[in-house]
Parts: C-alpha cells; structure tokens; sequence
C-alpha cells in the first residue's frame, strides 16, 4: 500500500484515527467495501447479491456521482448498507493543496447526508489509498477515520471472474477489508462466488461501521 508507514506512524500515535483490518480481533466477521460507485447498472445488481446471501457492505462512493444518482445512495442505505465517503472529486491527496483536500471530503459528506437526511458515520476512504501527513492530521480534526483495506480484490486489473473468486477466498479471513469496486462489470459478476466461498467458510459479512 502507497505510504504504508506513514500510516502505521500516525495509526499509531492516533489510535482509532485508521483502520486497516477490523477491529474486533478474534470475531468472524469480514467487511466487503465497494468504491468508486454509484454505478447505474453495477451497483443495483451489487446489491441484489448481498442482500440475497444476507450480506452487509460499505459502499465507498465518488460525491460527483452521487449528486447524480441520489435515489441509488437511498436504496443503499436504506437496503442496510453502509454509505461512506470517497471524497467528492476523487482527488489525489499528493496532487491537490491539504485545504483544498479536506473542503473535498466535507462537501461529499455534507452531500451525502443531505441526501440521506441523517448523519453518517464519517468514514472516508481516501482515494488510491494515497494520504500525506497534513491531510492526515486536519482529517483527523474534522472526526474522520480513514478507511484503508487489507485484501485488494485487484477488480480493477483482473477482468476474469474466477480469477478475483479465488484470489478473495485465498486471501480473505477473519478481521479483513476488502476492495473491490462497483464501476466494473465484471465485479457483480465475481461476486456471487465470492459470496459463496466466504459463506461457508461462516465468514460473517458486514460492513466497516457494523458493531
Ligand atoms: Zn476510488
């Protein structure tokens, strides 16, 4: 992961700041997080398997797409879902000034809460998983907890769904992350195995903010 140490540094010096693996050592559970959504046609087929294998997910969505899509970011959360901040823009946090950064996450927070009516938990994902110190710190201020991952499905490089089934499976235990995404087609179509796999491994699927 880019800047891995200097996230453990500053995870360690502000515990509860951010989170890799889950939390609960030692439970059964596994958080699948989706970015990068909404997505007119993925998302909607997304959420039809979780909710038939009785999953719960984090979905990570792109403010800009959301303020397009508001009635898919209702039927996520309304669906028992969590929604969660992938900034508004997308910005690389190396690329763009730390205030210009953080206005990013709070107008996609603001956004999505206006939408939903009721606040969110302010988990944020940064985009590429990519943070630099200052805007670690003024995030930190503003309440958020950065969200990372500890398994990459790598959705976005393999297009072959049993490829991203059995690299999860492989990969995946309890107490994980994992990335995936819902602007593929490919990643509903991965799912269902994925789903599978991890239900009769007894893998409890919830999402990031699940107590
Ligand atoms: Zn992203």
């Amino acid at each position: 992961m880019v800047g891995g140490l200097l996230k453990q540094a500053l995870a360690a010096i502000l515990p509860g700041t951010s989170l890799v693996r889950l939390p609960a050592a030692g439970s059964s559970g596994v958080a699948l997080t989706f970015d990068d959504g909404p997505h007119d046609r993925f998302t909607p087929q997304i959420l039809d398997l979780l909710d038939a294998a009785g999953a719960v997910a984090s979905f990570f969505v792109v403010g800009s797409a959301a303020k397009q899509r508001p009635a898919l970011i209702r039927e996520i959360d309304a669906r028992g879902h969590q929604v969660a901040n992938h900034g508004y823009r997308h910005l690389n946090a190396r690329k763009v000034n730390v205030d210009e950064y953080v206005a990013d996450v709070a107008r996609a927070q603001e956004l999505l809460e206006d939408i939903l009516g009721h606040r969110l938990e302010r988990d944020f994902r940064p985009p590429y998983g990519i943070i630099t110190p200052a805007a670690y710190l003024a995030l930190w201020r503003k309440g958020f907890r950065q969200v990372y991952w500890s398994v990459d499905s790598l959705d976005h490089s393999l297009t072959d769904p049993r490829a991203i089934i059995d690299r999860v499976d492989r990969l995946t235990g309890p107490g994980d992350v994992v990335l995936m995404h819902d602007d593929y087609e490919h990643t509903p179509l991965a799912l269902q195995g994925v789903l599978d796999r991890l239900k009769q491994r007894r893998l409890d699927l919830r999402s990031v903010s699940s107590r």
